[in-house]
């Protein structure tokens, strides 16, 4: 079994629209946009990165907008539910200013004895907010007050037809299962970032989900540097895992792997971290490109779609 890995690093998905996106993560979840890139192998789509102060592994959200995309289908083999952890009776808050800003699928319910306030993103992704005792630091560059914002991620669920693979995978990444609720199976790792666990929800006859506007692309894991990786990199390759050689993502470094149940996999690194190329204290402003791109500034900052913050 695996030590190495403490937890979520970022979960990435699909949009349509890079404005209603940063001003969804921005403005309604009260995130701080910690970096606005583009995509390494399609620059003439923006990669943008919200999270906390300083885009701590463990929080960060990130997005590939593809302007006018069509929606994805949720169904099997995809990530379900991304949750953000968020204080206890914060979600009176939240239900309040969701409604308020014209957020459909407003729904609270409980699940593993914690409350929940689910909601739809702008393209028709599934988000909750999770209340729980969480000690990380949230951004409070916002109108969202301090003692009621978004800590970071609280888990990731994975919608699959069987759990089995998928499980015994998580086991061998260092997770442990922790409970079951109705078709439910929560896994926890130990001594992680805060953003330690993950849900299979198991729905044998859904049908296969599509991938658009919507979609969860992938979930990364965090590990703490590049030695860690290739520890984890190396048991993923001899346990019979297909997994890609490092790449470099300019503020981590990454490896993917595809699971058995459909959903992508990523392990990424801590360092070197977002303040690689921009102070702390103005992240997400400027438009930064892969060294590849670098000469593509002056079209994209013509084509690409503005952003207003
Ligand atoms: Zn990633």
């Amino acid at each position: 079994m695996l030590h190495q890995i403490k937890g979520l690093h970022h979960v990435t998905s699909l949009a349509s629209g890079a404005q209603a996106n940063n001003a969804f993560f921005t403005r309604a979840l009260g995130l701080r946009r910690v970096k606005k890139t583009v995509n390494f192998d399609a620059p003439h789509v923006y990669h943008l990165y919200y999270g906390d102060e300083h885009g701590s592994p463990g929080s960060v959200m990130t997005y590939f907008p593809f302007p006018g995309a069509a929606r994805g289908r949720h169904g099997a083999g995809e990530v379900g539910v991304t949750a953000f952890a968020v204080p206890v009776g914060a979600l009176g808050y939240w239900a309040d200013r969701l409604a308020g800003l014209g957020v459909t699928g407003l729904n609270r319910t409980s699940s593993f004895g914690q409350d929940r306030l689910t909601f739809d993103g702008p393209d028709g992704d599934t988000f909750a907010l999770v209340e729980t005792d969480d000690a990380r630091a949230p951004w409070t560059g916002t109108d969202v007050p301090e003692d009621l914002a978004i800590r970071g991620f609280h888990s990731a669920s994975m919608r699959l037809r069987d759990a089995g693979a998928s499980a015994e995978l998580l086991r061998f990444m260092g997770y442990e299962e922790t409970g079951r609720d109705g078709d439910m199976t929560r896994f926890a790792v130990t001594g992680g970032n805060g953003a330690d666990v993950i849900d299979i929800e198991t729905l044998p006859g859904a049908p296969a989900a599509e991938q658009g506007a919507g979609s969860v692309h992938h979930i990364a894991f965090a590990v703490e540097n590049r030695a860690r990786q290739l520890e984890v990199r190396e048991a993923l390759l001899d346990t019979g895992w297909q997994v890609t050689p490092v790449i470099d993502r300019d503020y981590f470094w990454a490896i993917y792997f595809r699971t058995p149940g459909g959903v992508l996999f990523e392990v990424a690194t801590n360092e070197p971290g977002f303040d690689r190329d921009e102070d702390t204290a103005h992240l997400g402003e400027a438009l930064k490109l892969p060294t590849q791109h670098a000469h593509l500034r002056d079209v994209l900052e013509q084509r690409l779609e503005p952003i207003t913050d």
